[in-house]
């Protein structure tokens, strides 16, 4: 999609600090972090949503949340601990409409969330 800003940074068109790219998922830091690591990770191919998601998307979801495992570790967040979050439409919180795991982590967490 051309007018979606991560299709964009995907295809070199827009900077972003990448920390991690394979043939499925990139995964860049947060231009706006809300916590001293903020990592975007996100699949190459335009997903508006999670309710996009089909059973087909199975093994990609799988494989996000396994590099922000990876990522937590090279961080050095992964003992303490962080957060996964998926945000999706209005009431979740989405402002960018092209699926993205959000890594969180370097300071304790609130709950419940905002
Ligand atoms: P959402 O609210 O959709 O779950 O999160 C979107 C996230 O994307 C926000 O945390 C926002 O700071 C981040 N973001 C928006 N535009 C850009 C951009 O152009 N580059 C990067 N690196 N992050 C972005
Ligand atoms: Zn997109």
């Amino acid at each position: 999609m051309t007018d979606c800003i991560f299709c964009r940074l995907i295809k070199g068109e827009l900077p972003s600090d990448i920390v991690y790219r394979d043939d499925d998922v990139i995964a860049f830091r947060d231009i706006d972090p809300k916590a001293p690591v903020h990592i975007l990770i996100i699949p190459l191919k335009h997903i508006r949503t999670v309710n996009d998601l089909s059973p087909a998307d199975q093994m990609l979801v799988g494989k996000m949340i396994l590099i922000a495992q990876k990522i937590a570790e090279q961080e050095r967040i992964d003992q303490r601990g962080y957060r996964l979050i998926f945000n999706c439409n209005r009431d979740g919180g989405q402002a960018v409409y092209h699926i993205h795991l959000h890594l969180l982590g370097g300071r304790g967490m609130h709950w419940p969330p905002g």
